[in-house]
């Protein structure tokens, strides 16, 4: 078996994270389907007794927090995990995350295509990431990206 790859916490969600141009650390592990980051794989998830990814990093780089409150996105991105767009909240604070979470369910849908905004930030991403890390992001296939990368698609937007 291979030995444990993440030797510190903080590495792990580097490391399981993709940095957006927008600021947010965007999950690339499994995401659960309302889009929140799981980490339940993970010996730090255990060690920390919580099983969402932006759970762990809030508790890892601002410290623990009152465990009764919910962890909130000030970004409504579900699946970011930047410990600065994170705060303890209460169940009211999170009803942004939870429409937030609807809408992604329906993005989700393989029958959703991509918005105008989208193909944008897949061109900034492109210039990082490869055509596979960024079709997991956006959960659409490899060849939808290169399409788009050649301009075979999308080309109208500018
Ligand atoms: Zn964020």
């Amino acid at each position: 078996m291979k030995p444990y790859k993440w030797t510190t916490p903080q590495l792990m969600i580097e490391g399981k994270s993709i940095k957006h141009p927008n600021g947010c650390w965007i999950w690339k592990d499994y995401v659960d389907k309302k889009g929140y980051s799981n980490i339940q794989a993970s010996i730090w998830g255990k060690f920390y007794k919580v099983s969402k990814g932006h759970q762990l990093s809030y508790i890892i780089y601002n410290g623990e927090y009152d465990r009764k409150l919910l962890i909130c996105h000030a970004c409504n991105n579900p699946s970011c995990v930047n410990p600065n767009h994170l705060y303890p909240g209460t169940n009211q604070d999170n009803m942004g995350d939870k429409i937030l979470a609807g809408s992604a369910k329906g993005s989700r849908n393989p029958q959703a295509k991509l918005t105008e905004f989208e193909i944008r930030q897949i061109r900034d991403l492109l210039t990082i990431f490869n055509n596979v890390e960024i079709a997991s992001l956006y959960n659409v296939n490899a060849r939808a990206i290169s399409d788009i990368k050649v301009n075979r698609t999308w080309r109208h937007v500018v």
